[in-house]
């Protein structure tokens, strides 16, 4: 029996915040492998790494394609080069493009380095040495680093996936506002969510399709399927060219950048994770609208943040109670605070220990310290000092999960409408 081999391409850091998208590189890419005959083994892939990465540009995603090793490689891997030298932003001190070529079958440590490059750091160095060891074709440009990112997205099992639809612009139109019909997007996201998601922020009227970026992306539509990306692509118009646009498979809101904590103190900075805890304080915020409070158990406890830009989700944050347990998701950031991108409340704490009512219908106060209740009306009084128990109406429901906005979320954050979704 014959074996089918593959050629893995692995391509990262190529854009700078001023422009280029390594998603565009790699549908030019696309487009050169067709006109030669080259064509692609499942969708393109495009991997969000650590979110915590110091040198990203914006949403650390790298890319990766796959193709019949055969005859043409040498050719696909020309194009590829000659792409990457052609298109990188390499006027940008942060942009340090890498190149990976990888003809072997996917194995178990190629996986495990790939979820290090979401949970952890790695150096270029690093990479480049593991590359070497399992026989990966490496091209570093200038520094090198889109190297690390290169191994991960062709390594990465993607037990959960989304697919994004990129829509891309005339360049002579970069920087420019872009000629999207907003109405229109509300017709698509009418139309087709849930299976299209991430669409518009309703709290905030914010396009979350439309970049803010002068790249060369018009729009990216996220979904569950492919056929909800044609449908959504039929319904958004726009007043201004598409040159081109590609569907790439992701792992983007599959929470796959979190980790399961046992406990507090097991939790590391820069590590994003899924722990439970016990409401210490009630939230409080601070000057710059940042709201803060604290969780913990038996290992310790951690402070949590819902920042500025989370909006109306402080809101909802606002109603936690000390003796609440909540289940919270989200990354250990340079503050060494947990910054929040959903919760479950686990357990609510609906009891308030309140002054007694008097026989007279009338609330008591308290007769000073140890000297128990008196009331005001009709002067009774009650020795003992024990407030009593009541049953509080909260704003919050027991097993209910609270997320961010659209318009604060991570690439790689799970939205609600997609918690219950298995693959
Ligand atoms: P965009 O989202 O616009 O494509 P980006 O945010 O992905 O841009 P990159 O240009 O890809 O930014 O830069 C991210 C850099 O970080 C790359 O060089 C990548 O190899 C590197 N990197 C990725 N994951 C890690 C990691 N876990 N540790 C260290 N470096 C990483």
């Amino acid at each position: 029996m014959i074996k089918i081999r593959y050629l893995y391409i692995g391509i990262d850091d190529t854009d700078s915040p001023e422009g280029m998208c390594t998603t565009f590189l790699a549908s030019q890419i696309i487009n050169k492998f067709r006109d030669n005959g080259i064509e692609l083994v499942d969708y393109p892939r495009l991997i969000r790494l650590n979110p915590f990465a110091r040198f990203k540009t914006r949403g650390n995603g790298g890319v990766s394609l796959k193709i019949l090793n055969d005859d043409k490689s040498d050719l696909a891997k020309e194009i590829v080069l000659d792409e990457v030298e052609k298109l990188s932003m390499f006027d940008c001190d942060n942009t340090n493009p890498g190149v990976i070529f990888y003809d072997g079958e996917i194995t178990k440590e190629m996986e495990d380095y790939a979820f290090r490059a979401i949970y952890e750091f790695i150096t270029i160095d690093e990479a480049e040495e593991f590359g070497n060891s399992i026989g990966c074709e490496i091209h570093k440009f200038k520094k090198g680093r889109g190297i690390i990112g290169s191994i991960a997205a062709i390594g990465l099992p993607l037990s959960d996936y989304t697919y994004e639809l990129l829509a891309y612009r005339a360049s002579e139109n970069y920087g420019t506002k872009r000629q999207i019909d907003y109405e229109s997007v509300y017709l698509m996201d009418k139309e087709t969510f849930p299976d299209t998601f991430e669409n518009i922020d309703y709290s905030e009227e914010y396009i979350a399709i439309e970049p803010k970026t002068p790249c060369p992306v018009l729009y990216g539509i996220r979904s569950n399927t492919v056929d909800a990306l044609e449908k959504a692509k039929d319904i958004v118009e726009v007043s201004e060219p598409i040159v081109d646009s590609c569907i790439f498979k992701t792992n983007q809101h599959t929470d796959m950048h979190i980790q399961k904590a046992s406990d507090i103190a097991s939790m590391k900075q820069f590590g994003c994770y899924e722990v439970v805890g016990e409401v210490k304080n009630r939230p409080t915020i601070i000057d710059g609208g940042h709201m803060f409070f604290y969780i913990f158990d038996e290992s310790g406890e951690v402070e949590c943040g819902a920042y500025e830009p989370t909006k109306n989700f402080r809101k909802v944050v606002s109603y936690l109670r000390p003796g609440d347990i909540v289940k919270v998701y989200g990354g250990i950031g340079e503050q060494n605070t947990f910054n929040i991108e959903k919760f479950q409340v686990v357990k609510l704490n609906d009891l308030e220990y309140q002054n007694p009512i008097c026989e007279c219908g009338k609330r008591m106060t308290s007769a000073g310290k140890n000297k128990g209740f008196k009331c005001r009306k009709c002067g009774n009084r009650i020795e003992s000092d024990d407030k009593v128990p009541v049953k509080i109406n909260r704003n919050l429901s027991r097993g209910q999960f609270y997320e961010t906005p659209v318009s604060a979320r991570r690439h790689l954050s799970k939205p609600l409408c997609r918690m219950d979704l298995t693959r």
